[in-house]
């Protein structure tokens, strides 16, 4: 299939919707009309005095589909390639004869930009459908008093690990095997303390206050006892006094131990993920994970013993080999464990997973009805949604959501998702993002992807994180 934008800035978008109708397929791009041949998608803006007309030519399996529209001249670009967005959808609809959830939105933030507009307007003019649309109210109207609690001059701070004992073979993070890093972790280690004690020097000259930490990957639980609690002194760098929440991201069960739950609750944190993706044997097999359900509810058990107010456990929809029924006996054993928060993930298939390049066989068509078992299960058990987030190339084009027992509802989560808090980041691949609330002014600065680039490139690393100064000043 080749994808032909005629003159117009639209491609960007109407790629990515593309490819929600079709996220496996190889797409070829074109400006040239002559690539109007076999299976194809012409897309074309042109002028006339007083106007413009947009246009969609679908044509696949000896089929044809023609859509246009024309707009008084005066219209904005970004009205322009909505119009063209929801031609470009119409003539998918009719030639796959299924609509998407989020309509005509790709973003990763869809509640975020549902927020700025009415009903009408979300399903009328993105074409997004009731049901995404009442998830998406619910969800604001759980983070309304969230929102309003955001500390004045408040930061969260986001420490990333990229290890794992092992890859699974769904994964596109920047995380590697820890056992091929291990030669240069305790550099990486003490390089990551540095950058600590200088974004504390920072945070400390511009009156900005630690509101929330979270220790992400990876698997920071990949890191032994020793190094977990020097990374955690580090911390002491940092004004503490007015923390409201610390997370600890321990996620793959083979990593946890009672010790490093222990260390972790020592050193303050109150949240912890445990998280077992399925609950289902030989599913953990095929995505390569090497541990067990047993070990997932083990690990789950040890950090209650401990004594955390708050436990996350992770689930993936749409994995390769899973089906409805054991997808739904593995949230039915989760909500039995009773954590105060369970997030339900779609499978997302991005180019840098090996899954992506073994082909699926996931199982898509049936993502849509493990989301949707998931809300109403959930919501049974007590719990309710209070964030979410979308991914290019997500099996049904279905989201990520955060859900909670009422009161335990991840700050972090909320804040990232949302961007209404400043998050500054240490680590290889770690995006510290400014942000200027009452402007709505955003900036990132982003780490070395690597760890070997952030040992390699340090001094830029510092020499970045100078800009936080000019934003702020
Ligand atoms: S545990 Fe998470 S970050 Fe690590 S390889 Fe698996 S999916 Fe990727």
């Amino acid at each position: 299939m080749t994808l032909i934008f005629i003159d117009h800035k639209f491609q960007y978008e109407l790629e990515r919707l593309f490819r929600n109708f079709f996220p496996p397929m190889e797409l070829k791009l074109s400006t040239d009309r002559a690539d109007a041949q076999g299976d194809f998608c012409l897309t074309e803006k042109s002028e006339f005095s007083g106007g413009v007309n947009l246009s969609v030519e679908l044509v696949c399996d000896g089929k044809r589909y023609s859509m246009n529209r024309t707009l008084p001249a005066e219209t904005p670009d970004k009205e322009q390639e909505r119009e063209m967005s929801v031609l470009l959808y119409k003539a998918l609809r009719e030639y796959t004869g299924h609509d998407l959830p989020w309509g005509i939105l790709t973003g990763v933030r869809p509640v975020k930009v549902l927020s700025k507009l009415t009903d009408e307007q979300a399903l009328q003019s993105l074409l997004v459908s009731q049901r995404k649309l009442a998830v998406a109210r619910r969800i604001e109207q759980v983070q309304k008093p969230l929102v309003e609690s955001i500390p004045a001059n408040s930061f969260s701070l986001y420490v990333s690990i990229p290890f794992c004992p092992t890859r699974c073979s769904y994964c596109s993070f920047v995380s590697h095997s820890v056992d091929h890093a291990a030669a240069r972790l305790e550099e990486y280690l003490a390089k990551m303390t540095e950058e600590m004690k200088q974004l504390a020097t920072i945070s400390r000259h511009l009156g900005l206050i630690p509101d929330t930490i979270y220790f992400g990957g990876g698997t920071p639980t990949v890191l032994s006892v020793e190094q977990l609690k020097r990374l955690f002194a580090a911390l002491e760098y940092f004004d503490l006094s007015h923390i409201r929440e610390f997370t600890v991201e321990a996620g793959r069960p083979d990593t946890i131990t009672a010790e490093k739950l222990l260390a972790i609750k020592q050193a303050g944190a109150g949240r912890v993920s445990v998280n077992p993706q399925t609950m289902n044997d030989s599913v953990l097999k095929a995505i390569g994970r090497a541990h067990t359900s047993e070990q997932t509810e083990q690990a789950f058990l040890t950090a209650r013993e401990v004594g955390f107010d708050v436990i996350n456990m992770d689930l993936i929809a749409g994995l390769p080999t899973d089906d409805f029924d054991s997808f739904a006996a593995s949230l039915d054993t989760v909500c039995g464990l009773s954590p105060e928060n369970i997030t339900v993930h779609s499978l997302a298939l991005k180019r840098a997973a090996r899954l992506f390049h073994e082909g699926a066989g996931s199982a898509v068509g049936e993502t849509e009805r493990m989301i949707d078992y998931a809300h109403k299960k959930l919501a049974e058990c007590g719990y309710i949604p209070y964030y979410l987030y979308r991914q290019k190339n997500t099996a049904d084009n279905q989201e990520n959501t955060g859900y909670a027992r009422p009161g335990t509802e991840s700050l972090y989560n909320t804040y990232i998702m949302e961007e209404l808090q400043t998050i500054l980041a240490v680590g290889a691949g770690a995006s510290t993002k400014l942000v200027d609330r009452a402007t709505g002014r955003i900036q990132r600065i982003t780490n070395h992807k690597y760890p070997y680039e952030y040992l390699d490139r340090f001094n830029d690393i510092l020499e970045n994180k100078r800009q936080i100064f000019s934003f702020f000043v």
